[in-house]
Order: C-alpha cells, then sequence, then structure tokens
C-alpha cells in the first residue's frame, strides 16, 4: 500500500514513527533485522548482512545486495490508530507479509470499501 499523509496522523513521521523505531531496538519485531543492514535474501528469505567483501561476492552471483529500511506498521491496520500496543517495527519484507494478509482478509469478509477503525484508538 502506497504511503499516503492523509491516512496518518500528523505528528506520526515527527514524533510516533521514531518513538516505535526507538521503542523496539531499531530492528524488524518479525524476522530481527535491523536499520541500515546491508546485504540480500537469501533462497529461505533470511537475510544476509554483507561487508565488502561478502557484497563483492554476491554481485558475482549475481545476487544485488540492498539496505534495509524499517518502517512501522499497524497490527491493528488502522493506520490513524497511534496505540502503542497496535504499532510495531517490521522491515519492507515484513510489513508487505503483513499487508497482505489485511488485503486478503478483507477480501475474505468484504471490507473492501469499508475503512476499518480500530476500537483501541486513544
Ligand atoms: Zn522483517
Ligand atoms: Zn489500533
Amino acid at each position: 500500500m502506497p504511503f499516503k499523509a492523509t491516512n496518518y496522523p500528523p505528528n506520526w513521521r515527527d514524533e510516533i514513527r521514531p518513538a516505535i523505531l526507538k521503542r523496539d531496538g531499531y530492528k524488524c519485531l518479525v524476522c530481527g533485522v535491523h536499520q541500515r543492514a546491508f546485504g540480500y535474501r537469501d533462497k529461505n528469505g533470511t537475510f544476509v548482512e554483507c561487508d565488502d567483501h561478502m557484497t563483492r561476492w554476491a554481485n558475482q552471483q549475481g545476487i544485488s545486495c540492498f539496505t534495509i529500511y524499517l518502517s512501522v506498521g499497524h497490527t491493528c491496520h488502522d493506520t490513524l490508530c497511534v496505540n502503542p500496543y497496535h504499532l510495531k517495527t517490521m522491515c519492507p519484507r515484513c510489513h508487505n507479509a503483513h499487508d497482505l494478509q489485511n488485503r486478503l482478509a478483507n477480501r475474505k469478509y468484504k471490507l473492501k470499501n469499508s475503512r476499518y477503525v480500530c476500537s483501541g484508538r486513544k
């Protein structure tokens, strides 16, 4: 889902997001990868961190390395929710998987056009 600023609280970028990243120790709570880790995903989806030597090796194998930029996702799927218990730090890969599950669930329950509003919002 593309990031839409209007779907997020006004202090999301400056306050909420940094606070959650800090709370979670700047790593993905699902797979444990660190903020700005550099490397690639192996066949099993495990992130392999690369130093210069490893990067050169990977490139020779046709594997491209990239940097992890963590994002903060909503476990309740209401992007306006600011309840810290509903927020968790995830890497792009885990975030996509998380959103995908939500989209599939929405389709199942035909909630596609109605916006879910979290009851735990403060
Ligand atoms: Zn992850
Ligand atoms: Zn919530």
